[in-house]
């Protein structure tokens, strides 16, 4: 199978674990811990039913699918989610960020007045708050439109689509890390070089950039911590983005296979869905797709669909 469907399988179907037990605290699930997938709780879902960290990923695919970057596309089928739930399971929408609905609302009045030259240009409005995680939870589909291209032409793209809803430089890094993360391990390089790898890009990037040192501060864990030996108490399955995908890098070098790495993540309590999502893309790759239990793939929504999905944008950029 293609990187780009096994890393889609892996993610949503990473999403669906986590799903029902969203907002659970860490103590909570110590007392009863996630040990295979659940259907109902949170939202009353049935087992395998992903939320809109694959569906917005997802849409992120189609959009590429067409053979092009382009931000109108994308701010539409972002809005055709929240409208019309767009690649939900069922067509409706059970589960939405709080700065992810208030972005895709100004997105539609963007587009309603004829202002999509502006889309481009929305990171320069984004506020330090507006670093929830739900860019990086979408993000792995780009890595297809990327993957010919010199890193130093990665991070425009990635911020351009991120400032769609999270315009922050510091999601920005943090999607750039991942990617680049998830491009060395279907390079298949072990998740130790691959993170070392991603880590340097990131540095020569942020050297060039110039940022402020409280980014730098920021990012400190991502570029310098030993996620092998960093203790369970000190990261966090947070909505901050810089958390989230700390906690899923934890989870990745704390485990050996998909399974463990994915209820690691859920077991880490409140953005269960997400930390899973955004740490089940990479164990896929990692483990390849037979690692992922088959019965967690046989309850996941929309299965076939998501195949043929995966499959279309590999084709298209010849993954
Ligand atoms: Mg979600």
């Amino acid at each position: 199978m293609n990187p780009i469907t096994t890393a889609l399988l892996g993610l949503s179907v990473a999403d669906a674990i986590g799903v029902p037990v969203e907002f659970q605290s860490r103590d909570e699930l110590d007392k009863n811990p996630v040990t295979d997938i659940r259907g109902y709780g949170t939202y009353n879902q049935p087992p395998g039913y992903f939320s809109d960290d694959s569906s917005l990923a997802f849409g992120l695919a189609e959009s590429l699918a067409t053979g092009k970057f382009d931000l109108v596309d994308q701010a539409k089928r972002l809005i055709n989610y929240k409208e019309h739930g767009y690649w939900t399971p069922e067509h409706q929408i059970f589960d939405i960020g709080m700065t992810t609905q208030q972005s895709i609302d100004k997105l539609s009045s963007l587009l309603r007045d004829g202002r999509e030259a502006e889309l481009p240009t929305l990171h320069e409005s984004a506020r330090e708050s507006d670093n929830g995680n739900g860019a990086l939870m979408r993000i792995f589909p780009l890595y297809a439109y990327l993957r010919d291209k010199p890193v130093t032409e990665w991070i425009a793209p990635i911020w351009q689509h991120s400032a769609l809803t999270h315009g922050h430089i510091r999601s920005a890094c943090c999607c750039f890390l991942y990617l680049r993360f998830c491009a060395h391990l279907i390079h298949k390089e072990t998740k130790e070089k691959a993170l070392e790898f991603a880590r340097r890009e990131l540095l020569d990037f942020l050297v060039v950039a110039n940022l402020p040192i409280e980014e730098l501060d920021a990012l400190a864990t991502l570029i310098k911590a030993d996620f092998s030996t960093l203790a369970r108490t000190q990261v966090q399955g947070s909505g901050y983005v810089v958390e989230c995908l700390e906690a899923a890098l934890w989870c990745l070098f704390n485990a050996e296979d998909y399974r463990d790495t994915v209820l690691k993540a859920v077991n880490l309590g409140r953005d269960t869905d997400t930390t899973a999502c955004v740490a089940g893309a990479p164990a896929a790759l990692l483990y390849g797709v037979e690692s992922i239990p088959a019965n967690w793939l046989a309850a996941l929504a929309r299965r076939e669909d998501i195949i043929e999905l995966g499959n279309r944008l590999a084709g298209v950029y010849k993954v």
